[in-house]
């Protein structure tokens, strides 16, 4: 993406508690691949403005987001997946720390497990940020567990720009996952159910509302 315009953006950013630019910092030490801040004030304003009462988010890592989303509305409840133990911990541990027990629920597993057995039409928001290959399936797993004019956001649809731009992948990991992100953001795009947007900000969030 354009870095200039990313840092310009980013010194706009207003300040942050102290215990976010903690958590941003130990994950950027550990390479934990914690939302782009600026993207991450984008939510916050949707949380803002749709006052969603239960979020579902996939992929916690080290419950960086999830307390973001948690901070942005005190009236929300967010439940959250993730099937690596370490980062599971680790989420708990922050979680517990800031007290935010009551406000998020963590699960321990692989969302493609555990997404049949969560309730129907129970969510305003759904946060997609999980492995991108697997992108589809975790939007297909929660169209019934949204409400109506419920969001889906998926985080990381341009990654890195290769998504737009394919010739630049520099590792041949990447070119599976890139095809899958294409094929992704073409299908909710032209999803009937679904009005979407991708938001080129961050690594591009795409926003996807229940019709
Ligand atoms: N949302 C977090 C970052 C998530 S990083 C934040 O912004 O703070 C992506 C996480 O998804 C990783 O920790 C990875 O272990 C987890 N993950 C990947 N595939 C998953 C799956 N199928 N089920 C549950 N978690 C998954
Ligand atoms: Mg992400």
């Amino acid at each position: 993406m354009n870095e200039d315009l990313e840092e310009y953006l980013r010194t706009l950013l207003p300040q942050t508690k102290k215990w976010v630019k903690e958590i941003e910092q130990s994950a950027r030490k550990d390479h934990i691949p914690i939302m782009d801040p600026v993207s991450m004030q984008f939510v916050t304003q949707l949380i803002q403005l749709q006052k969603p009462e239960a979020i579902l988010e996939i992929g916690t890592a080290i419950g960086y987001s999830a307390l973001r989303m948690a901070e942005s509305y005190r009236h929300t409840k967010v439940t959250t997946i993730e099937r690596d133990v370490d980062r599971y911990y680790q989420a708990k541990e922050n979680v517990k720390r800031l007290n935010k027990e009551r406000q998020i629920e963590i699960i321990y597993g692989d969302a493609l497990d555990i997404l049949p057995s969560l309730p129907h039409e129970s969510y305003e928001m759904i946060f997609i940020d999980a492995a991108k290959g697997q992108y589809k399936h975790f939007f297909e797993l929660s169209h019934s567990l949204l409400k109506n004019n419920g969001i889906i956001l998926s985080d990381n649809v341009l990654f890195r720009g290769y998504v737009m731009n394919p010739e630049n992948i520099n590792h041949s990991r990447y070119n599976k996952m890139v095809k899958k992100l294409q094929e992704y953001n073409q299908f909710i795009s032209g999803h009937p159910n679904y009005s979407t947007s991708i938001i080129p900000i961050g690594d591009g969030v795409a926003i996807s509302i229940k019709m």
